[in-house]
């Protein structure tokens, strides 16, 4: 089967890729693993020249790769072309900082000299998601590759063209062959790679569904395993928010990337005394969001990535209301072509309905209401997912409360949950375990050996 792109503003077919077959995969993981011997014993200087050298390509392409993405899963262009900067911007801080990372650690003991080293250990094999087509394969690829590991990535079968275009950006950058490799496979052909014996780590970043498969073939083959899954993130207004500022944030929140980010805000939990004042602002905010044509400079939401993803999303929201919810604007599917939902504001939502207990990939936002900061995080916390949280307050007990309590990889105040090359990235409970980004991720496949002389 081939690789095919479609665009879903238009609905028509971008480009087709054909799949690897398992000789050109079989390929793939032997030059990669020759690669490493030679990658290993590199230099950090040298790695960081070559990297800054793809980050400067990068830049260079920043147009190109853009309209590439928004091309393949309809974000719009102005995200895309960030998306990409910021990619490059990561590659310049792990080319930089790398090296510090990883330095030798003494350790006091009862030898003469004694502590820990942080080696590359081998191939290390991505599966990767389509949301950030760019960024997921950078901010795991830039600390793993300067670690001194070597790549092999399955991207998301709907963005062959970002996959390539990675593969490529590296390889005219001066890296060898084998140090960043795409692979076209579909999923069902990942377990003959996680049990090849020459990959020695595996990371995912998608659904609950596909980690959970990668972790029980990571687990069988005993092999190192990361995990970026799903999050539905908590925005808690606490009784001292500034309102103003936080309401366009709620919606900035809410529909980046066109609703489909991991750490996209997916539940606004607002303390009673301020929640008439929430949700009259937030409703008009989202219904202002203008849909359409994701290559125009006006638009603020873009398509779904797919017809099948915007159909689910549709259903999780007409079945909730069905069940009791009250769309406060939007949750009507417009027609025409392309994949596009409305901005959407469900409040009185039960428990027990879709989005009551589902993550929602699409600008859809569910509001609760909470007696206060106690019940408010409370509520934060009663989910499965623990990738991000944010609270918006003025107070600094709210701000000191929500940063202790919430049960969440990523705390932000006063501010939208992001990723940044400085801090750890990753999630507790079923949004994975593992970290990216920052040393935390620079060290996840490497080996932390000790050593001890008497
Ligand atoms: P997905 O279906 O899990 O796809 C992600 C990747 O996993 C794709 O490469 C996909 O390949 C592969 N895959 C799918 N099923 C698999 C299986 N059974 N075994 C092995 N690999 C499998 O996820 P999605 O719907 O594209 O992405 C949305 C989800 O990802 C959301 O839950 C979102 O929250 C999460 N996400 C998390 C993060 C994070 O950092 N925590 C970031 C972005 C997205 P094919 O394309 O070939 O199916």
């Amino acid at each position: 089967m081939p690789f095919v792109s479609v665009n879903p503003a238009s609905e028509k077919v971008v480009a087709e890729y054909p799949a690897h077959t398992p000789e050109q995969v079989d390929q793939a993981l032997e030059t990669a693993s020759v690669a490493f011997q030679k990658w290993k014993v590199a230099s950090f200087a040298d790695r960081a020249q070559l990297m800054v050298r793809a980050a400067e390509l990068l830049e260079s392409e920043v147009p190109v790769v853009g309209e590439l993405m928004t091309s393949e899963m309809g974000k719009t262009f102005a995200s895309a072309k960030g998306e990409a900067m910021k990619c490059a911007m990561t590659m310049r801080y792990f080319a930089e900082h790398t090296e510090t990372m990883l330095k030798e650690q003494s350790v006091a003991t009862s030898g003469s000299r004694s502590g820990v080293r942080f080696d590359p250990t081998g191939v290390i094999f991505a599966v990767m998601p389509w949301n950030f087509p760019l960024w997921q394969v950078i901010r795991m690829a830039a600390p793993t590759i300067m670690a001194g590991n070597v790549v092999v990535f399955k991207h998301a079968s709907n963005v062959p063209g970002c996959a390539k275009y990675l593969e490529d950006l590296f390889l005219r950058s001066g890296f060898s062959p084998g140090v960043m490799t795409n692979v076209f496979v579909e999923h069902g052909r990942v377990s003959s790679i996680i049990g090849d014996p020459r990959v020695v780590g595996v990371t995912l970043t998608g659904s609950e569904r596909a980690g959970r498969s990668v972790a029980e073939l990571a687990g069988t083959n005993l092999k190192k395993c990361v995990l970026e899954l799903g999050g539905s993130d908590p925005f808690v207004v606490g009784a001292s928010a500034d309102m103003d500022a936080a309401v366009p944030m709620a919606v900035t929140a809410r529909i980046q990337n066109n609703g489909q980010a991991c750490i996209a805000a997916k539940r606004f939990i607002v303390v009673r005394e301020r929640s008439e004042e929430f949700l009259e602002k937030f409703a008009t905010a989202m219904s202002a969001v203008r849909l359409g044509d994701p290559m125009d400079p006006a638009t603020g939401l873009g398509p779904l990535v797919s017809k099948s993803q915007r159909d689910e999303l549709a259903t999780q929201v007409s079945s909730s209301i069905a069940a009791g919810a009250v769309a406060l604007t939007g949750g009507e599917m417009p027609g025409g072509t392309g994949f596009y939902y409305p901005a959407t504001v469900l409040t009185n939502v039960p428990a027990n309905s879709r989005a009551g207990c589902e993550e929602l990939f699409g600008p859809v936002a569910v509001v609760y209401v909470a007696d206060d900061l106690d019940e408010a995080i409370r509520v934060a916390n009663d989910t499965p997912w623990g990738l991000g949280g944010s609270i918006w307050a003025k107070d600094d007990h709210e701000i000191n409360e929500a940063i202790a309590r919430l049960d969440v990889g990523l705390v932000f105040a006063n501010a939208i949950v992001a990723s940044m090359p400085e801090l750890p990235f990753g999630g507790t409970k079923l949004s994975g375990f593992g970290r990216e980004l920052s040393a935390f991720g620079a060290r996840e496949f490497t080996n932390a050996k000790s050593f001890f002389v008497a």
